[in-house]
Protein backbone atom coordinates (compact mmCIF):
# COMPACT_ATOMS: atom_id res chain seq x y z
CA UNK A 1 0.00 0.00 0.00
CA UNK A 2 3.07 2.61 0.04
CA UNK A 3 2.93 3.43 -3.21
CA UNK A 4 -0.81 4.37 -2.92
CA UNK A 5 -2.10 7.16 -1.15
CA UNK A 6 -4.43 5.45 1.35
CA UNK A 7 -7.95 6.80 0.80
CA UNK A 8 -9.27 7.19 4.22
CA UNK A 9 -6.19 9.53 5.19
CA UNK A 10 -7.40 12.34 2.67
CA UNK A 11 -11.16 11.81 1.55
CA UNK A 12 -14.26 12.14 3.20
CA UNK A 13 -16.90 13.55 1.54
CA UNK A 14 -16.57 17.11 -0.18
CA UNK A 15 -18.17 20.18 1.35
CA UNK A 16 -19.03 23.73 -0.20
CA UNK A 17 -17.85 25.87 2.06
CA UNK A 18 -14.34 26.43 0.65
CA UNK A 19 -12.73 25.90 -2.20
CA UNK A 20 -12.63 22.58 -1.93
CA UNK A 21 -13.33 19.71 0.75
CA UNK A 22 -10.90 17.04 2.44
CA UNK A 23 -8.42 15.35 -0.11
CA UNK A 24 -9.22 18.70 -2.45
CA UNK A 25 -12.35 17.17 -3.64
CA UNK A 26 -15.31 19.57 -5.02
CA UNK A 27 -18.54 18.91 -4.86
CA UNK A 28 -18.92 17.29 -8.71
CA UNK A 29 -21.92 18.16 -10.27
CA UNK A 30 -20.95 16.42 -13.95
CA UNK A 31 -22.94 14.95 -16.21
CA UNK A 32 -20.78 11.89 -16.53
CA UNK A 33 -18.53 10.62 -16.15
CA UNK A 34 -19.52 11.39 -12.68
CA UNK A 35 -19.02 10.99 -8.91
CA UNK A 36 -18.47 8.10 -7.13
CA UNK A 37 -19.47 6.58 -3.94
CA UNK A 38 -16.88 7.14 -1.06
CA UNK A 39 -16.79 3.66 -0.01
CA UNK A 40 -16.44 2.64 -4.26
CA UNK A 41 -13.33 4.98 -4.48
CA UNK A 42 -11.84 3.30 -1.39
CA UNK A 43 -12.20 -0.07 -1.93
CA UNK A 44 -10.83 0.77 -5.99
CA UNK A 45 -7.78 2.30 -4.38
CA UNK A 46 -7.13 -1.19 -2.81
CA UNK A 47 -7.90 -3.32 -5.55
CA UNK A 48 -5.72 -1.44 -7.99
CA UNK A 49 -2.99 -2.90 -5.47
CA UNK A 50 -3.74 -6.22 -4.72
CA UNK A 51 -6.99 -7.11 -5.92
CA UNK A 52 -8.44 -9.86 -3.17
CA UNK A 53 -5.16 -10.78 -1.25
CA UNK A 54 -4.58 -12.21 -4.85
CA UNK A 55 -1.23 -10.42 -5.58
CA UNK A 56 -2.37 -9.11 -8.58
CA UNK A 57 -3.86 -5.68 -9.25
CA UNK A 58 -7.09 -5.67 -10.64
CA UNK A 59 -6.10 -3.42 -13.37
CA UNK A 60 -3.25 -6.41 -14.27
CA UNK A 61 -5.85 -9.37 -13.93
CA UNK A 62 -6.02 -11.44 -17.36
CA UNK A 63 -9.98 -12.08 -18.00
CA UNK A 64 -9.80 -15.62 -18.39
CA UNK A 65 -8.23 -16.50 -14.85
CA UNK A 66 -10.43 -17.69 -12.05
CA UNK A 67 -10.11 -14.42 -10.09
CA UNK A 68 -11.66 -12.23 -12.94
CA UNK A 69 -14.46 -14.70 -13.65
CA UNK A 70 -15.37 -14.47 -10.68
CA UNK A 71 -15.41 -10.68 -10.68
CA UNK A 72 -17.54 -10.32 -13.79
CA UNK A 73 -20.19 -13.18 -12.81
CA UNK A 74 -20.59 -11.49 -9.43
CA UNK A 75 -20.90 -8.21 -10.71
CA UNK A 76 -23.10 -9.48 -12.91
CA UNK A 77 -25.44 -11.35 -10.52
CA UNK A 78 -25.29 -8.00 -8.68
CA UNK A 79 -26.96 -5.86 -11.36
CA UNK A 80 -29.30 -8.58 -11.52
CA UNK A 81 -30.40 -8.76 -7.60
CA UNK A 82 -30.37 -4.55 -7.72
CA UNK A 83 -32.64 -4.29 -10.35
CA UNK A 84 -34.51 -7.87 -9.72
CA UNK A 85 -34.15 -9.10 -13.09
CA UNK A 86 -36.34 -11.76 -13.74
CA UNK A 87 -35.43 -14.80 -15.16
CA UNK A 88 -35.19 -14.82 -18.89
CA UNK A 89 -32.95 -11.99 -19.54
CA UNK A 90 -29.40 -11.73 -20.36
CA UNK A 91 -27.05 -9.15 -18.37
CA UNK A 92 -24.43 -8.49 -20.87
CA UNK A 93 -21.11 -6.20 -20.49
CA UNK A 94 -20.70 -4.70 -23.93
CA UNK A 95 -18.32 -1.79 -24.92
CA UNK A 96 -19.04 1.32 -27.48
CA UNK A 97 -21.46 2.95 -24.66
CA UNK A 98 -24.89 3.91 -25.20
CA UNK A 99 -23.87 5.30 -28.98
CA UNK A 100 -23.18 2.10 -29.89
CA UNK A 101 -26.36 0.84 -28.45
CA UNK A 102 -27.63 3.33 -30.70
CA UNK A 103 -26.58 1.22 -33.41
CA UNK A 104 -26.61 -2.40 -32.54
CA UNK A 105 -30.09 -2.38 -31.44
CA UNK A 106 -31.71 -1.58 -34.64
CA UNK A 107 -28.87 -3.89 -36.42
CA UNK A 108 -30.08 -6.62 -34.28
CA UNK A 109 -33.70 -5.95 -33.91
CA UNK A 110 -34.67 -4.28 -36.63
CA UNK A 111 -35.54 -7.15 -39.53
CA UNK A 112 -34.98 -6.51 -43.36
CA UNK A 113 -37.21 -4.18 -44.66
CA UNK A 114 -38.49 -3.43 -41.37
CA UNK A 115 -38.42 -0.33 -39.00
CA UNK A 116 -38.88 1.07 -35.52
CA UNK A 117 -40.74 3.75 -33.58
CA UNK A 118 -38.85 6.54 -31.67
CA UNK A 119 -40.28 8.06 -28.65
CA UNK A 120 -38.13 11.52 -29.62
CA UNK A 121 -37.80 13.67 -26.37
CA UNK A 122 -34.48 15.42 -25.99
CA UNK A 123 -30.37 15.28 -27.40
CA UNK A 124 -30.19 11.02 -27.25
CA UNK A 125 -33.27 10.27 -28.61
CA UNK A 126 -32.71 12.89 -31.72
CA UNK A 127 -29.67 10.50 -32.21
CA UNK A 128 -31.25 7.53 -31.86
CA UNK A 129 -34.01 8.08 -34.51
CA UNK A 130 -31.15 9.62 -36.98
CA UNK A 131 -28.43 6.52 -36.41
CA UNK A 132 -31.55 4.25 -36.68
CA UNK A 133 -32.22 5.40 -40.80
CA UNK A 134 -28.84 3.35 -41.80
CA UNK A 135 -31.09 0.44 -40.61
CA UNK A 136 -34.77 1.15 -42.38
CA UNK A 137 -37.34 3.83 -42.42
CA UNK A 138 -37.16 4.90 -39.58
CA UNK A 139 -41.39 6.67 -37.72
CA UNK A 140 -40.79 9.03 -34.66
CA UNK A 141 -44.27 8.54 -32.49
CA UNK A 142 -43.80 11.22 -30.72
CA UNK A 143 -41.49 14.08 -31.26
CA UNK A 144 -41.09 17.30 -28.61
CA UNK A 145 -38.38 19.24 -29.99
CA UNK A 146 -40.81 22.17 -30.89
CA UNK A 147 -40.95 22.35 -27.71
CA UNK A 148 -37.28 22.83 -26.56
CA UNK A 149 -37.61 19.18 -25.40
CA UNK A 150 -39.24 20.67 -22.33
CA UNK A 151 -41.72 18.09 -21.57
CA UNK A 152 -42.66 14.40 -21.76
CA UNK A 153 -45.23 13.65 -24.27
CA UNK A 154 -48.84 12.15 -22.91
CA UNK A 155 -49.93 8.99 -23.97
CA UNK A 156 -53.01 10.46 -26.62
CA UNK A 157 -50.10 12.84 -28.28
CA UNK A 158 -48.19 9.26 -29.46
CA UNK A 159 -48.98 8.07 -32.65
CA UNK A 160 -47.43 4.45 -33.03
CA UNK A 161 -46.76 3.58 -36.46
CA UNK A 162 -48.41 -0.07 -37.93
CA UNK A 163 -45.99 -3.10 -36.88
CA UNK A 164 -42.40 -1.41 -35.25
CA UNK A 165 -40.11 -3.87 -34.69
CA UNK A 166 -39.87 -2.47 -31.41
CA UNK A 167 -39.97 1.31 -29.51
CA UNK A 168 -37.35 2.95 -28.47
CA UNK A 169 -37.58 5.89 -25.58
CA UNK A 170 -35.14 7.34 -23.57
CA UNK A 171 -36.20 7.32 -19.28
CA UNK A 172 -33.93 10.49 -18.81
CA UNK A 173 -32.88 13.71 -20.96
CA UNK A 174 -29.39 13.88 -19.08
CA UNK A 175 -29.27 17.42 -21.36
CA UNK A 176 -32.80 18.88 -21.12
CA UNK A 177 -33.35 17.97 -17.78
CA UNK A 178 -36.41 15.65 -17.98
CA UNK A 179 -37.61 12.22 -17.61
CA UNK A 180 -40.39 9.76 -17.95
CA UNK A 181 -42.09 9.36 -14.64
CA UNK A 182 -44.17 6.38 -15.98
CA UNK A 183 -43.84 4.04 -18.06
CA UNK A 184 -45.38 4.64 -21.79
CA UNK A 185 -47.88 2.32 -23.57
CA UNK A 186 -46.82 0.66 -26.48
CA UNK A 187 -48.80 -1.59 -28.42
CA UNK A 188 -49.33 -5.27 -27.75
CA UNK A 189 -46.47 -7.47 -28.42
CA UNK A 190 -43.92 -4.84 -29.67
CA UNK A 191 -40.48 -4.60 -27.05
CA UNK A 192 -39.95 -1.66 -25.60
CA UNK A 193 -35.87 -0.73 -25.71
CA UNK A 194 -34.99 1.78 -23.05
CA UNK A 195 -31.59 3.80 -23.24
CA UNK A 196 -31.74 4.23 -19.04
CA UNK A 197 -27.85 5.35 -19.24
CA UNK A 198 -28.45 8.62 -16.85
CA UNK A 199 -31.13 6.87 -13.94
CA UNK A 200 -31.01 3.53 -14.74
CA UNK A 201 -30.94 2.15 -11.13
CA UNK A 202 -32.01 5.46 -9.66
CA UNK A 203 -35.18 3.99 -8.73
CA UNK A 204 -37.20 0.40 -8.74
CA UNK A 205 -37.64 -0.81 -12.38
CA UNK A 206 -40.15 -3.38 -13.65
CA UNK A 207 -37.70 -4.90 -16.18
CA UNK A 208 -40.41 -7.28 -17.34
CA UNK A 209 -41.61 -4.36 -19.16
CA UNK A 210 -38.88 -4.10 -21.63
CA UNK A 211 -37.14 -5.69 -24.26
CA UNK A 212 -34.10 -4.54 -23.74
CA UNK A 213 -32.61 -1.92 -21.27
CA UNK A 214 -28.95 -0.66 -22.28
CA UNK A 215 -27.29 2.12 -20.37
CA UNK A 216 -23.13 3.42 -20.59
CA UNK A 217 -22.22 2.57 -17.34
CA UNK A 218 -20.28 6.25 -16.32
CA UNK A 219 -23.05 7.90 -14.81
CA UNK A 220 -25.23 6.19 -12.63
CA UNK A 221 -23.32 2.57 -12.49
CA UNK A 222 -19.74 3.08 -12.50
CA UNK A 223 -17.19 4.82 -14.57
CA UNK A 224 -16.83 4.75 -19.05
CA UNK A 225 -15.77 1.80 -20.98
CA UNK A 226 -18.77 -0.70 -20.40
CA UNK A 227 -22.36 -1.09 -21.42
CA UNK A 228 -24.64 -2.61 -19.58
CA UNK A 229 -27.69 -4.24 -21.38
CA UNK A 230 -30.42 -6.31 -20.08
CA UNK A 231 -32.21 -8.08 -22.60
CA UNK A 232 -34.76 -10.61 -23.37
CA UNK A 233 -33.44 -13.77 -24.35
CA UNK A 234 -36.02 -14.24 -27.14
CA UNK A 235 -35.11 -10.95 -28.74
CA UNK A 236 -31.56 -12.19 -28.69
CA UNK A 237 -32.22 -15.36 -29.87
CA UNK A 238 -34.21 -14.00 -32.71
CA UNK A 239 -31.73 -11.06 -33.59
CA UNK A 240 -29.80 -10.71 -37.08
CA UNK A 241 -27.53 -13.21 -38.08
CA UNK A 242 -26.72 -11.45 -41.02
CA UNK A 243 -24.44 -8.65 -39.37
CA UNK A 244 -21.10 -8.96 -38.15
CA UNK A 245 -20.23 -11.63 -35.08
CA UNK A 246 -19.08 -9.04 -33.01
CA UNK A 247 -22.13 -7.13 -33.57
CA UNK A 248 -24.64 -9.61 -32.55
CA UNK A 249 -26.09 -9.99 -29.13
CA UNK A 250 -26.12 -13.50 -29.50
CA UNK A 251 -22.51 -13.65 -29.38
CA UNK A 252 -21.77 -12.07 -26.08
CA UNK A 253 -24.78 -13.99 -24.72
CA UNK A 254 -22.86 -17.29 -25.68
CA UNK A 255 -19.67 -16.27 -24.45
CA UNK A 256 -20.92 -14.62 -20.92
CA UNK A 257 -20.00 -10.98 -22.11
CA UNK A 258 -16.39 -12.43 -23.07
CA UNK A 259 -15.90 -13.05 -27.03
CA UNK A 260 -12.57 -10.91 -26.71
CA UNK A 261 -10.76 -9.46 -23.89
CA UNK A 262 -13.88 -7.32 -22.17
CA UNK A 263 -13.47 -3.96 -20.57
CA UNK A 264 -12.60 -5.69 -17.08
CA UNK A 265 -12.09 -2.64 -15.14
CA UNK A 266 -15.25 -1.08 -15.99
CA UNK A 267 -17.16 -4.10 -15.11
CA UNK A 268 -15.49 -4.58 -12.29
CA UNK A 269 -16.55 -0.97 -10.65
CA UNK A 270 -19.83 -1.67 -12.16
CA UNK A 271 -19.96 -5.05 -9.71
CA UNK A 272 -18.78 -2.34 -7.02
CA UNK A 273 -21.14 -0.07 -7.62
CA UNK A 274 -24.37 -2.28 -7.69
CA UNK A 275 -22.66 -4.00 -4.93
CA UNK A 276 -23.02 -0.32 -3.01
CA UNK A 277 -26.63 0.45 -4.58
CA UNK A 278 -27.91 -3.42 -2.06
CA UNK A 279 -25.71 -2.17 1.09
CA UNK A 280 -27.65 1.32 1.02
CA UNK A 281 -30.42 -1.19 1.16
CA UNK A 282 -31.34 -1.09 -2.83
CA UNK A 283 -33.70 1.15 -5.25
CA UNK A 284 -36.48 2.40 -2.96
CA UNK A 285 -33.72 3.51 -0.57
CA UNK A 286 -32.15 5.00 -3.45
CA UNK A 287 -35.38 6.78 -5.13
CA UNK A 288 -36.54 8.37 -1.89
CA UNK A 289 -32.69 10.05 -1.36
CA UNK A 290 -32.98 11.12 -5.17
CA UNK A 291 -36.10 12.26 -4.61
CA UNK A 292 -35.03 14.41 -1.35
CA UNK A 293 -32.01 15.49 -3.41
CA UNK A 294 -33.95 17.45 -6.61
CA UNK A 295 -35.97 18.75 -4.01
CA UNK A 296 -33.61 20.73 -2.61
CA UNK A 297 -32.60 22.31 -5.70
CA UNK A 298 -36.20 22.49 -7.14
CA UNK A 299 -37.38 24.63 -4.24
CA UNK A 300 -34.29 26.67 -4.94
CA UNK A 301 -35.09 27.65 -8.50
CA UNK A 302 -38.76 28.09 -7.18
CA UNK A 303 -38.34 30.18 -4.24
CA UNK A 304 -36.54 32.62 -6.72
CA UNK A 305 -38.76 32.22 -9.35
CA UNK A 306 -38.24 35.52 -10.97
CA UNK A 307 -34.78 35.25 -10.65
CA UNK A 308 -33.81 31.55 -12.10
CA UNK A 309 -36.38 29.48 -14.70
CA UNK A 310 -36.38 25.79 -14.61
CA UNK A 311 -36.09 24.52 -17.98
CA UNK A 312 -38.19 21.47 -17.78
CA UNK A 313 -42.13 21.39 -17.09
CA UNK A 314 -42.63 20.68 -13.31
CA UNK A 315 -44.18 17.14 -13.23
CA UNK A 316 -41.58 16.07 -15.92
CA UNK A 317 -38.56 17.35 -13.71
CA UNK A 318 -35.84 15.26 -13.85
CA UNK A 319 -34.69 13.76 -10.42
CA UNK A 320 -31.01 13.36 -11.62
CA UNK A 321 -29.73 16.09 -13.77
CA UNK A 322 -31.27 20.19 -12.81
CA UNK A 323 -31.46 22.35 -15.49
CA UNK A 324 -31.94 26.37 -15.02
CA UNK A 325 -30.72 29.03 -16.24
CA UNK A 326 -30.71 33.05 -14.67
CA UNK A 327 -32.32 35.86 -17.07
CA UNK A 328 -29.38 36.60 -19.14
CA UNK A 329 -26.89 34.45 -20.33
CA UNK A 330 -24.31 36.96 -18.91
CA UNK A 331 -25.78 36.17 -15.29
CA UNK A 332 -25.52 32.21 -16.26
CA UNK A 333 -21.56 32.43 -16.94
CA UNK A 334 -21.12 34.71 -13.88
CA UNK A 335 -23.01 31.72 -11.66
CA UNK A 336 -21.03 29.44 -12.71
CA UNK A 337 -17.54 31.07 -12.57
CA UNK A 338 -18.65 31.85 -8.86
CA UNK A 339 -20.25 28.62 -8.02
CA UNK A 340 -16.68 26.90 -9.48
CA UNK A 341 -14.69 29.30 -7.21
CA UNK A 342 -16.84 27.76 -3.94
CA UNK A 343 -16.19 24.51 -4.75
CA UNK A 344 -19.32 23.92 -6.56
CA UNK A 345 -18.16 22.38 -10.19
CA UNK A 346 -18.98 21.74 -13.54
CA UNK A 347 -22.57 23.65 -13.39
CA UNK A 348 -22.51 24.76 -16.84
CA UNK A 349 -25.54 23.35 -19.13
CA UNK A 350 -25.14 21.91 -22.38
CA UNK A 351 -24.60 24.01 -25.16
CA UNK A 352 -27.60 22.79 -26.56
CA UNK A 353 -29.85 24.01 -23.87
CA UNK A 354 -27.56 26.90 -21.96
CA UNK A 355 -27.89 28.09 -18.48
CA UNK A 356 -26.89 25.63 -15.90
CA UNK A 357 -27.49 21.73 -15.50
CA UNK A 358 -26.73 19.79 -11.90
CA UNK A 359 -26.15 16.27 -11.93
CA UNK A 360 -26.84 14.30 -9.11
CA UNK A 361 -26.93 10.85 -9.80
CA UNK A 362 -26.80 8.10 -7.17
CA UNK A 363 -23.73 8.94 -5.55
CA UNK A 364 -23.93 12.37 -5.48
CA UNK A 365 -24.28 13.47 -1.61
CA UNK A 366 -26.85 15.47 -0.37
CA UNK A 367 -24.87 17.79 1.35
CA UNK A 368 -24.21 18.89 -2.18
CA UNK A 369 -27.47 19.65 -3.16
CA UNK A 370 -27.64 21.89 0.37
CA UNK A 371 -24.51 23.82 -0.34
CA UNK A 372 -25.65 24.70 -4.35
CA UNK A 373 -28.97 25.81 -2.83
CA UNK A 374 -27.45 28.03 -0.11
CA UNK A 375 -25.44 28.90 -3.00
CA UNK A 376 -28.53 30.20 -5.53
CA UNK A 377 -29.52 32.19 -2.74
CA UNK A 378 -27.33 34.10 -2.39
CA UNK A 379 -26.62 34.72 -6.14
CA UNK A 380 -30.02 35.65 -6.26
CA UNK A 381 -29.84 38.44 -3.25
CA UNK A 382 -26.94 39.76 -4.95
CA UNK A 383 -27.49 39.70 -8.29
CA UNK A 384 -31.83 40.33 -8.21
C1 LIG B 1 -24.53 10.08 -21.76
C2 LIG B 1 -25.65 9.53 -22.54
C3 LIG B 1 -25.45 8.87 -23.76
C4 LIG B 1 -24.09 8.74 -24.40
O1 LIG B 1 -23.39 7.75 -23.75
P1 LIG B 1 -22.00 7.18 -24.31
O2 LIG B 1 -21.74 6.08 -23.35
O3 LIG B 1 -21.03 8.31 -24.25
O4 LIG B 1 -22.20 6.72 -25.69
C5 LIG B 1 -26.55 8.33 -24.40
N1 LIG B 1 -27.78 8.44 -23.87
C6 LIG B 1 -28.01 9.06 -22.71
C7 LIG B 1 -29.40 9.15 -22.17
C8 LIG B 1 -26.95 9.63 -22.01
O5 LIG B 1 -27.18 10.27 -20.84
Amino acid sequence: MTALTPASATHTSAHGNGVAGPGGRVFNFSAGPSVLPDEVIRQIQEDVWNYKGSGVGILEHSHRGRVYEACLADAEAAVRKVGTVPAGYKVLFLTGGATGQSHLVPANLVPKGGHADFLVTGYWSEKNFEDGKFYGPMHAAANTADRKHALIPGDDEIRYSSGPAYVHMTSNNTIYGTQWHRTPRVPAGVPLVCDASSDIYSRPIDVSQYGLIYAGAQKNLGTTGATVVIVREDLVERGSKDIPRMQQLRTFAKESSMPNTPPHFAIYTVGLVANWILAQGGLAVLAQRNADKAKVLYDAIDRHSGFYQGHARREDRSLMNVTFRCRTAELDEKFCKEATAAGLDTLKGHRSVGGMRASIYNAFPRAGCVALAQFMDEFARRNG
